[in-house]
């Protein structure tokens, strides 16, 4: 396509939408809107597209990464909570008929329902966003935990969740996010962002990261709710021993029986979560689930 006026993402186009519409920022949606064409290329290109792959935006804004998407895939669906904003991405975005917006709260709609309408004729979707930063974990999880047929999730993150993405036993951004995400991802760190790439600028710092899907789980569980119970439990109280945190299982037996089992698993009762890697989660929770069984 022939590059036109100037890009969505320029200050001056920005700002002139913003005013025709008299648009004023929603701070509770996360409105912080990109500015900077070498951020937006860096991107997309970290998702490798192409004209037969897909693109699943969340929340397009006013369409500054909508159009770098519609130029480097063949189909990009973006999704906005905002109503306010539709008006502005018809006029913005008018000039690229492989744009669908639909309207709604990513948390709510039915995205294996999208998949279907949209994205039957090509060969892979890659979500790709600017995500608003109060929900960040919950559109991961969500996209992660109903195994939608993506291929990578390429997001602009506050920096401090990107850590916790990546983080490795030991570490203090180690969690049970990390274990989640970890489990069904690899994830890397793309590029730190500074704040002057965004208006209204974030008070916090900010990092895009590439989420590749793994074919397979990281390690085999038995029971998936089972090993995310295990998991949660063991960070629930982070400064507790695991035999504090996982002494509920063991209703009858309580802490004698829970210190018994953590030793057939192998595991030290004194650790804290934060020390065991995911096979360790896995170990726990594939025993437990035996256990259950009996
Ligand atoms: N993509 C644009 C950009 O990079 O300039 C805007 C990104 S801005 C950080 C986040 C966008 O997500 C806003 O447009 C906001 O209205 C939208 N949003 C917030 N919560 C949402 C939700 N639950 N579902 C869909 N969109 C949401």
């Amino acid at each position: 396509m022939t590059e036109r006026m100037e890009t969505i993402a320029s200050p001056k186009r920005t700002k002139e939408l913003l005013q025709k519409y008299g648009f004023t920022f929603k701070k509770s949606l996360g409105q912080n809107f990109l500015i900077d064409g070498n951020i937006l290329r860096s991107i997309v290109s970290a998702a490798t597209l192409g004209p037969a792959a897909g693109a699943l935006e969340i929340g397009p804004g006013i369409g500054a990464l909508t159009e770098r998407l519609a130029l480097d895939s063949g189909k990009v669906v973006a999704v906005e909570i905002d109503q306010r904003l539709l008006p502005m991405l018809k006029e913005s975005l008018s000039a690229y008929p492989n744009v669908s917006i639909v309207h709604g709260d990513v948390l709510k709609i039915d995205l294996h329902a999208l998949f279907r309408e949209h994205f039957a004729d090509v060969d892979s979707v890659s979500v790709v966003a600017n995500l608003p930063y109060y929900v960040t974990t919950p559109i991961v999880m969500k996209l992660l935990e109903e195994k939608l047929p993506i291929s990578s999730i390429v997001v602009m993150v506050q920096k401090e969740v990107a850590d916790r993405f990546a983080a490795n036993p030991g570490s203090k951004d180690y969690g049970s996010l990390s274990v989640a995400v970890q489990y069904y991802t690899i994830p890397e760190l793309v590029i730190r962002v500074p704040h002057t790439v965004f208006i209204p600028q974030p008070n916090v710092e900010s990092a895009v990261v590439k989420l590749s899907m793994r074919e397979k789980p990281a390690v085999e569980v038995q029971d998936e709710p089972v090993f995310f119970e295990v998991v949660q439990a063991s960070f629930s109280q982070r400064r507790k021993t695991l035999l504090n945190n996982l002494v509920k299982f063991f209703p009858e037996g309580g802490k004698d029986a829970c210190r018994q089992f953590l030793e057939r698993c192998g595991i030290d009762p004194g650790r804290r979560g934060e020390t065991l890697d995911i096979s360790e989660f896995a170990r726990i929770a594939n025993e437990l689930y035996l256990r259950k069984g009996k």
